[in-house]
């Protein structure tokens, strides 16, 4: 039997500070100041976003997401995930799991962090871990101008239609 070879893929995104901003982060919304962006500015959605469409060799949030759509202009972090599910199913993908960091000084993640894994894990449809730091007030993010996020991911080619993470012919 043909193994079935798992792919991997990562993603970054930095945004930067704007006052008054709803504070999009993670799937959540937070209080306080969040991120600049013709999206939500939940820079870690979009590297998981990245890192998804990275592991399954589709391209990038430009290429999906791009000036060619200005349909998806104030798109959220939730539809963006979600687009990005279908298309790696529609593409013979199963999502392994996924990994997203943020970097930045606030929004505080620790304290909703299951809540944050658990959302974004309905929108994924596979594990997705959040953890979160900070760069010690170093550079943008530890000016508290930007927030940053990095990301990987692990999805398997499976088969063409609607493949579930349990199936059998998907198992290393
Ligand atoms: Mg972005």
């Amino acid at each position: 039997m043909t193994p079935i070879i798992p792919r991997v893929g990562i993603g970054a995104d930095v945004h930067p500070v704007a006052p008054g901003r709803p504070c999009w982060m993670l799937g959540l919304l937070f209080d306080g100041d969040g991120c600049e962006g013709h999206s939500d500015g939940d820079v870690a959605v979009h590297a998981l976003c990245d890192a998804l469409l990275s592991a399954g060799g589709l391209g990038d949030l430009g290429t999906v997401f791009g000036t060619g759509r200005p349909e998806v202009a104030g798109i959220t972090g939730a539809q963006m995930l979600t687009e990005v599910r279908v298309l790696l199913s529609d593409n013979g993908f199963v999502i392994g799991n996924a990994a997203v960091q943020m970097i930045g000084n606030r929004p505080k993640v620790g304290p909703r962090r299951a809540e944050a894994e658990a959302v974004l894990a309905g929108l994924v449809g596979a594990p997705v871990s959040v953890s979160a730091t900070t760069t010690d007030g170093l550079g943008l993010t530890g000016r508290g101008e930007g927030v940053a996020a990095i990301a990987t991911a692990m999805v398997y080619p499976g088969h063409r239609g609607a493949p579930t993470p349990d199936d059998p012919a998907i198992v290393p």
